[in-house]
């Protein structure tokens, strides 16, 4: 494909409508722009104070209690924000929080991190993406982080009384092409054209002007640590004659480090001082919560001040207490002074400098070899985490903005610059559609996303669904929308002569590699055996702009029904896939199984048989839970089995 170039200042943009850029963060979100008067990003704040999102889904408790009696479940209100945020403790099963760890990640991927979540995370034991159960509605964390943005569209709409359709969004740089593409489809399912998704530190880069108009190669150090996670970033900004690229040449870090622990040490420190390391008080979970608040209050303060002073008062929580424990401790002193705290957290700071150090090894880098230190996180605001970082590096480190905020308005100049405000015209070489193949299910597998710079390549790997299945169909498309019949269809092939194998075993490499004239090669290859067979295609042939541009505003039009139709095809998929397993289940194991239990899992595979059909793919994921529900006992005592059948006639 030719250089696209978009004069964006002549593109339909309607009036007063504002691109905006998004941190969608794990523990808060937020949402900025670019203020035309001023020149400068700002966050938008909705009582003028805070612009901090809290990145929390409440779902109220369904309709009144008689409906449900009635059998007819009506939805409850879902609520997002620090509203939601309030009943994290009070109703922690129907709270979700911290859906950004769970994007684009199958169960597999989460699996012994379960106990994290206060929500249930349903166990397909499998490599699908994991799904969130809330009573009876399934939701995947693309649909969470939709509301979460559809919450900040909102916020950013009414404060600003303009349109918002258009934006960048934030993600951190390790994540994966399954991730991005996951926050992408959450911003189409909030209604949202994602113009770029760009690398948190890029951001962070960004918003302190770091950027393209350098005339020398630069190298930024970011540190990012935040209320739960810590990540360390090392860009490369290439000069604006060469482009100016942000690079990402290393990032190291410790998902389950941040903010919290800094709270927790403080915690300890207190009990320890009270006497009080193994007593009750932390198993009530109500009054362990007052405790850290205070922390994270007395570690704020901190911040500022030398002394933290306060009472931890058993009238308070008189009612939570027994008498023995009241008569048994004087009220608690909560008292920190500013050399005590970092005394207790100097290890936590430590531990972020390994991971600083570990990238610079893997960037093949000195720490004087930085030239910029940008503090991204509300954490970074603790004196002795800043020192540490500049001595470490022997700089003065970037802190003049405001640290949760830099990411979101970084984003927002991105955005503007896309914009056209920043540059009249933008000379982009990227994909203006994504590129897939068809799935079971006739649904699109996107390989290469739209505005993918060019040239490209990606590979992903299928097998297949039939046993003994010799040949696989490949058909490529190209658009935007979930099934493949809204889609451009480009071309389709046939891999020939795959050996036959039981089903799922065959492993078949699709890649596809867009080259700088915009030719697509299409290569399947079944990698055990090594057979392939490729084919050329033009995406771009017979294509106008006007006819892409209409493509485009389809898919966000339709997002939502797109969305519920690949839901249900893919619960249907799966759903024969089980009953398929189930019943070769039976004939198998039917030496080991009751009479009773084998009716069971009859009666279980009917009614999940009866609602294959069905739209409601909530039905069909209940019925399918059921039936594994039912099954896994067995499946643990066939297991048991063959290990015994496999030791017999051994000596050990
Ligand atoms: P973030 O996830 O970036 O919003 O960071 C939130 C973390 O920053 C939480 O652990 C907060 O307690 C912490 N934080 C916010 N303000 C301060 C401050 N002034 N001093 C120390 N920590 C802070």
């Amino acid at each position: 494909m030719a250089r696209i170039s978009i004069n964006i200042k002549e593109a339909k943009i309607e009036k007063r409508e504002i691109i905006c850029g998004i941190d969608l963060g794990t523990t808060n979100s937020l949402i900025a722009f670019v203020n035309k008067e001023t020149g400068k990003a700002e966050c938008i704040k909705e009582d003028g104070k805070n612009s901090l999102v809290p990145s929390i889904v409440h779902f109220e408790k369904s309709g009144s209690p008689f409906r449900e009696l009635a059998g007819k479940q009506e939805q409850g209100k879902i609520i997002v924000g620090s509203i939601a945020k309030q009943f994290l403790i009070t109703d922690p099963q129907r709270t979700i929080y911290s859906v950004k760890r769970l994007m684009g990640k199958s169960y597999k991927d989460v699996s012994g991190k379960e106990n994290y979540f206060g929500y249930k995370i349903i166990d397909e034991d499998e490599d699908k993406l994991v799904k969130i159960r809330v009573d009876n509605k399934f939701y995947s964390p693309i649909e969470l982080s939709s509301l979460i943005l559809k919450e900040l569209k909102e916020r950013a709409e009414k404060v600003l009384n303009a349109a918002v359709k258009k934006v960048v969004i934030t993600v951190p740089a390790y994540f994966n092409d399954a991730q991005r593409q996951a926050t992408r489809d959450a911003g189409k399912l909030a209604g949202l054209e994602v113009l770029r998704i760009i690398n948190e530190p890029t951001a962070a880069s960004l918003a302190y002007g770091i950027d393209t108009k350098a005339t020398q190669e630069k190298t930024i150090a970011v540190y990012d640590l935040g209320g739960g996670t810590f990540d360390i970033s090392i860009l490369k900004i290439h000069p604006e004659n060469e482009g100016g690229i942000f690079e990402v040449i290393a990032t190291n870090g410790d998902t389950f480090l941040g903010g919290d622990d800094f709270d927790r040490a403080i915690v300890d420190f207190w009990l320890q001082k009270n006497n009080l390391a193994e007593e009750k008080l932390l198993e009530d979970k109500s009054l362990s919560q007052s405790l850290r608040l205070k922390a994270e209050e007395a570690k704020i303060f901190l911040s500022n001040n030398n002394q933290f002073e306060s009472q931890f008062c058993h009238a308070e929580h008189f009612d939570k207490l027994s008498t023995s424990f009241i008569e048994a401790h004087p009220d608690l002193n909560l008292n920190i002074s500013k050399k005590e705290f970092e005394s207790i957290t100097q290890h936590l700071i430590e531990k972020t400098m390994q991971c600083v150090k570990r990238a610079l090894k893997d960037a093949k880098l000195d720490a004087n070899a930085i030239d910029n230190i940008v503090m991204v996180g509300g954490a970074t605001r603790i004196p002795s985490v800043k020192k540490t970082v500049a001595d470490f590096f022997g700089k003065e480190v970037y802190d003049d903005l405001n640290p949760d905020e830099v990411v979101a308005l970084g984003a927002a100049i991105q955005a503007d610059i896309l914009a056209g405000n920043q540059k009249d015209i933008l000379l982009l070489d990227v994909t203006p559609l994504s590129l897939g193949i068809e799935t079971m299910g006739e649904l699109m597998d996107v390989i290469i996303s739209r505005n993918s710079k060019i040239p490209t390549s990606a590979a992903r790997q299928y097998t297949t669904s039939k046993d003994g299945q010799v040949n696989m169909k490949i058909a490529v498309y190209q658009g935007e929308r979930d099934v493949v019949k809204d889609n451009r269809k480009l071309a389709e092939f046939t891999l020939n002569n795959i050996p036959p194998m039981p089903a799922g075993l065959p492993k078949v490499e699709i890649s596809f590699i867009l080259n700088a004239d915009g030719i697509l090669k299409v290569r399947a290859k079944e990698l055990r055996s090594g057979i392939e067979q490729s084919i050329d295609v033009k995406p771009q042939y017979g294509l106008t702009d006007a006819e892409v541009e209409k493509m485009l505003f389809d898919s966000i039009t339709h997002a939502k029904e797109d969305m519920n139709i690949r839901a249900v095809l893919e619960a249907k998929t799966e759903a024969q896939q089980v009953l398929q397993s189930a019943e070769k289940f039976l004939k198998i194991n039917t030496a080991i199984l009751s009479e009773e239990e084998i009716a069971g899992v009859r009666s279980h595979m009917n009614a999940l048989e009866e609602v294959l059909n069905s739209t409601d793919k909530d039905l069909i994921h209940l019925k399918l839970d059921e039936l594994n529900e039912f099954t896994q006992p067995f499946a643990h005592r066939v297991m048991d089995s063959v290990m015994l059948e496999a030791m017999k006639g051994k000596k050990i």
